[in-house]
Formats: structure tokens, C-alpha cells, sequence
């Protein structure tokens, strides 16, 4: 079994759609990045590279090279766990926790989990995804920008990883 952590932030600006999961969730601002800034599927990324021993988003991804720009996350994803499931592993389980003030995330788990475990080749019961809010404290907690902590556990393929 491997493990691996994955952390993001992004600033909340106006006029950018706002993704998470891979899901537009209606928002009157979204994160603002040279991707879709996706922030929940980017510390899901660094989480799986992570835990294969295959360094980080950033590594594979450049900010600045225009290939990506504007690119949808679970496009880096996909490519991202190709190469991890290539190396013999499978996805014991993903939990993740968003730090979001608002708007509420609660009504869009279930897609944006969805989302997630196709990408990753993984039941939906092995993805977890947790909304939780600042409580007013700090930049988070004046809703200037979302975070996203996720931990993922790979299993090597034929393992049952119960
Ligand atoms: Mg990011």
C-alpha cells in the first residue's frame, strides 16, 4: 500500500466559472488559474502522483506552458492516473476534505464524487469528499478563495485493499 497527500488553494475572482470535481457549480465567482483551477481535483492529483512516488502537478503540468492553459482538470487527472495505474496500482480509497465559505457544496457531493472515481477507475464508495467552511477565520473565511486537502491510498492491482 502507498500513501500520498495533496493540498491546494485558489483565489475566488468574478467572471470565471466555478469547478470543482469537474463540476460547474452555480457560483457568482469562480477560482481563478491558469487551468480551470479546479482546486478539489488538483490536490487530488498531487495525492495520487504523490503516493506513487511521481513528484507533483506542477512537475507534470507546467503553470506556464500554454498546453494547459484553460485545460480542464480531470483531463490531468486522467493523465496523471494513467501513468500511476500503469506502475500496478489501484485506488484503495480518496478522501478529501474542501474548505469553502460558500457557496454550499453539499447538494453537488454525489456528482462531483462521480466524477472523480470514473477518472480514477475506482467505485464511488472508495471516494469520499468533505465540505467544511473556515467559520469566518482568515482569507478562506472571507470567502476570498477555496482550499482542498485529500489524502489517497493506492493499493498494487490484484489486492483486494479491504
Ligand atoms: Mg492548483
Amino acid at each position: 500500500m502507498r500513501i500520498g497527500i495533496g493540498y491546494d488553494i485558489h483565489p475566488l475572482v468574478p467572471g470565471r466559472p466555478l469547478i470543482l470535481g469537474g463540476l460547474e457549480i452555480p457560483c457568482e465567482k469562480g477560482l481563478d488559474g491558469h487551468s480551470d483551477a479546479d482546486v478539489l481535483t488538483h490536490a487530488v492529483i498531487d495525492a495520487v502522483l504523490g503516493a506513487a512516488g511521481e513528484g507533483d502537478i506542477g512537475h507534470l503540468f507546467g503553470a506556464s506552458d500554454p498546453r494547459y492553459q484553460g485545460v480542464r482538470s480531470l483531463r490531468l487527472l486522467e493523465e496523471s492516473w494513467r501513468r500511476v495505474k500503469g506502475k500496478g496500482f489501484r485506488i484503495g480509497n480518496v478522501d478529501a476534505t474542501v474548505v469553502a465559505e460558500a457557496p454550499s457544496l453539499a447538494p453537488h457531493l454525489k456528482a462531483m464524487v462521480a466524477n472523480l472515481a470514473q477518472v480514477l477507475d475506482s467505485e464511488t464508495a472508495r471516494v469520499n469528499i468533505k465540505p467544511t467552511t473556515a467559520k469566518g477565520l482568515g482569507p478562506l473565511g472571507a470567502g476570498e478563495g477555496i482550499a482542498c486537502l485529500a489524502v489517497v491510498l493506492l493499493v498494487e492491482a490484484g489486492d483486494e485493499g479491504n
